[in-house]
């Protein structure tokens, strides 16, 4: 994971770490090679300049230039604030309704009916909850059908009406059958959309509107790079979503839209998506991230 910025920033870092002193001039200059690798891994400008800013300056006051082991302390100084860029602290789900409603939203393809087994799961299992699944995609019936596999595969009911093509309709019939069913926690997964498609963007900010759902979860490829920062933002301005999901970070992926996306749309990222499998999910830890993107 994030093989290419840890390599770009160990290299970066390695500038620093051989010079037998430390002076200002290679602060600023490892700085810059560490700004350049996160552009390099599709962090953005304003995001990669203003974190080097801060970890200069922060450097430059913590006295690195006449600390013991500079180069540790600096990494420490990095740690933090690589952790701070991504949220700082973890950031859970808020649980306390009965039920809680939870919708699923994002691009065809993104994880988002895998992330809705997933987290069906780690409710089930880690939280003693009782979830229900409603499958809201009325255009692809073997979305429906792939939801009801997973359901099946946790042990968790799966709401559906094949009949319907009305999203919000549905959305709500799920909601009615969690409390018939004593069902505490009802995921809604929407139907793939893309961004540009605006009556598809329509319809998600009707079912929103319509069920007035407790948490909106933006499922995101972190394959993706730059475009999943500019998806996020063009989601968050129109759900005003409360947390961010970032799959498939199994993969040979960079580590930019971890670093980005929370200060482009200012929302935290709650969960992360690391294989196919039912159980791997992971709750988002800034720190530990910020550890792995370190080396
Ligand atoms: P949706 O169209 O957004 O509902 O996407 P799907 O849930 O159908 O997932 C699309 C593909 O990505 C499927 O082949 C999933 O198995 C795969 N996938 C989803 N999440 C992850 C993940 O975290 N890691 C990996 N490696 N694959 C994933």
């Amino acid at each position: 994971m994030f093989e290419n910025l840890s390599d770009k920033l160990d290299r970066a870092f390695k500038v620093l770490k051989g010079q037998g002193t430390i002076t200002e001039i290679n602060v600023a200059e490892t700085m810059k090679e560490i700004r350049k690798a996160l552009l390099d891994a599709d962090v953005n400008y304003k995001t990669a300049k203003s974190f080097t800013d801060d970890v200069k300056q922060k450097a430059l006051g913590a006295n690195v230039l006449t600390a013991v082991s500079p180069g540790q302390l600096l990494t420490k100084l990095m740690n933090d604030e690589l952790a701070a860029l991504m949220g700082g602290t973890t950031s859970e789900l808020t649980l306390t309704a009965s039920p809680t409603v939870i919708l699923i939203a994002g691009l065809n393809g993104a994880g988002k009916t895998t992330f809705t087994g997933k987290l069906a799961n780690f409710l089930k299992t880690q939280k003693n909850k009782k979830p229900l699944l409603v499958a809201d995609d009325i255009y692809r019936p073997a979305a429906i059908d792939q939801l009801e596999v997973l359901g099946e595969q946790i042990g968790v009911p799966v709401y559906t009406n094949r009949e319907s093509k009305d999203p919000i309709a549905i959305a709500k019939e799920g909601i009615a059958h969690a409390k018939q069913n004593g069902n505490n926690i009802v995921i809604i997964d929407t139907a793939g959309r893309l961004a540009i498609d605006e009556a598809m963007m329509v319809e998600i900010e009707q079912v929103k509107a319509a069920v007035n759902p407790h948490e909106i979860l933006f499922v995101v490829d972190s394959m993706t790079g730059q475009d999943a920062v500019n998806t996020a933002k063009v989601f968050n301005d129109r759900l005003d979503f409360t947390g961010v999901v970032l799959t498939k970070l199994d993969g040979d992926t960079r580590g930019g839209a971890a670093l980005s996306i929370k200060s482009v749309v200012n929302k935290p990222i709650k969960f992360i998506g690391t294989g196919e499998k039912m159980e791997a999910i992971d709750v988002f830890h800034p720190d530990r991230m910020a550890s792995r993107i370190l080396g």
